[in-house]
């Protein structure tokens, strides 16, 4: 009988399975019988922007974090599908910087050439999956929100692919509740418009912090102060930019930091990054981590190691994002289909303890991003996904991290030569922190806006 196999979440890791199989079948492989339930009306995961905050008209909580004007935080050619190139999405070379629309674009352009929409069940929250021991099989409840009705179906094998940056961890901090401005977690900024000529306040020391409070500089907050608890970002921030130490409390409109200092300060934003949440799944099937490149439970970082018909892709901390997912998938794919062998129960936790005790030796970012691009040739290694060359990739992520240190808000001004073409990516024709229109259409253009290149003359 057809084995079935649930994945849930149509973001770039639930896609990279569904492509991961269409693959294999394409090369003449017989493959399971797929369902990808996801519960927005779109693929795409983070990449699907959307407006809403809190509650969708379904009332399910928002998964995507994104906002306006976001462009990749990393090269893109860090990031590259092995078996689609961005040469050959946009038939032409791109920056290697793309604001978000760009890459949602390119997302789509893989999944859609290989014909995989029709796998997936939108609007379809999934909202239990219980093992069932006696059959061996999973019970995948799900809400269809076009007819509004909940059904149940049996799976064989089950992928979570939903994503670790959906729900927010919102610290408190006394006096939050009598401040007379606004506070909102990262997951909920949409616009940085809306904090033009405000005093704001980013708390953290993450990317969200970095690119958040550059956001709001670049479209025009009177001053932005940054807060860390361990270490400060340390970058040369413009003159209205400044790092304090930890926030203590706050009182109606100033803030208190932990050297004595305080500030004015209109809004508060909490970039104090999210939970990993599966309200889906039972106790025994349930992975508990934070976020860090090596979580334990997971063979090879996807096969649970409780019960190995459960699969989760791209719950590691990402240097690597969507060739990272793309091995997962490949390797997680071969293992659901037989062709490779599933260890010992004792096997698969000593490779997962040396994994680990190898990732508590790492200090430096260098060793971090090396750590992972190793992981990612390990799986490569054992399946057909096309080889790329890592360490090529792991220069990328030091030059990128050298040009970040040199000026904050030119790093994404870089231009790196793709990994899998070879072709160098020119640079994009307006400066990052000049051009304010990042749709698609304006990216692509060959022409700079005149607006934006008066803006950069400093007209
Ligand atoms: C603000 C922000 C900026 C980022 N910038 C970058 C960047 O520049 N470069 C980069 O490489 N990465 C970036 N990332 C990381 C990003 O998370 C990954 O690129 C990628 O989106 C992860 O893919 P995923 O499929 O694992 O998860 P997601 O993209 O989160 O997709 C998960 C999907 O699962 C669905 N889902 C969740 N629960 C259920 C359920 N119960 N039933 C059905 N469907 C469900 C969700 O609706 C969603 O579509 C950023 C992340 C954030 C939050």
């Amino acid at each position: 009988m057809t084995q079935r196999v649930a994945i849930i979440g149509a973001g770039p890791s639930g896609l990279a399975q569904l492509r991961a199989f269409q693959s294999a079948q394409a090369k003449g492989a017989d493959i399971p019988e797929l369902v990808c339930f996801e519960k927005q009306t779109d693929w795409g995961g983070q990449w699907n922007y959307t407006w809403r905050t809190g509650l969708d008209k379904n009332g399910e909580p928002v998964p995507s974090s994104m906002y306006r004007y976001l462009w990749s935080n990393g090269p893109k050619e860090a990031l590259e599908f092995a078996d689609y190139s961005f040469d050959e999405h946009f038939g032409k070379a791109i920056a290697s910087y793309p604001p978000r629309e760009v890459l949602w674009d390119y997302i789509k352009g893989r999944v859609e050439k290989a014909d995989v929409r029709k796998y997936i069940r939108f609007n379809s929250p999934v909202r239990h999956i219980e093992y069932n021991a006696a059959s061996d099989n999973f019970t995948v409840s799900v809400h269809d929100h076009n007819e509004d009705r909940v059904y149940e179906e049996d799976f064989d094998f089950v992928v979570v692919a939903s994503g670790h940056f959906s729900t927010p961890y919102v610290p408190e901090y006394p006096g939050f509740d009598s401040f007379g401005g606004r506070i909102l977690h990262a997951h909920d900024f949409r616009d940085a418009l809306e904090f033009k000529d405000k005093d704001i306040l980013v708390v953290g020391s993450s990317y969200s912090a970095e690119d958040i409070g550059s956001q709001c500089y670049k479209y025009g907050a009177r001053s932005i102060t940054s807060c860390y608890r361990s270490a400060p970002m340390g970058y040369k921030w413009p003159a209205n930019w400044e790092e304090k130490p930890a926030m203590t409390h706050v009182d109606v409109n100033t803030v208190f930091f932990s050297d004595g200092s305080s500030k004015k300060i209109d809004a508060i934003i909490l970039c104090t990054g999210y939970l990993h949440s599966f309200p889906f799944l039972p106790e025994a099937l349930r992975l508990k981590t934070n976020n860090r490149l090596w979580p334990l439970g997971l063979y090879k970082g996807v096969a649970w190691e409780e019960n190995t018909k459960l699969f989760y892709l791209g719950m590691q901390d990402q240097w690597y994002s969507f060739n990272m997912f793309d091995a997962q998938a490949w390797y997680a794919r071969d293992l659901i289909m037989g062709r490779i062998p599933m260890p010992s129960k004792e096997t698969m936790k000593a490779h997962s303890a040396l994994w680990r005790e190898n990732e508590l030796k790492l200090v430096t970012d260098k060793e971090n991003y090396e750590f992972q691009g190793a992981y990612i040739q390990e799986l490569i290694d054992e399946t057909d996904y096309p080889s790329f060359d890592i360490p090529a990739v792991n220069e990328t992520f030091l030059q990128w991290k050298k040009h970040k240190k040199q000026d904050i808000m030119k790093f994404r001004d870089y231009s790196f030569p793709s990994v899998i073409t070879g072709t160098p990516s020119p640079a994009h024709h307006t400066p990052w922190l000049y051009a304010l229109d990042d749709s698609l259409e304006a990216y692509l253009s060959d022409e700079p806006k005149p607006e934006e290149i008066r803006r950069a003359a400093g007209e």
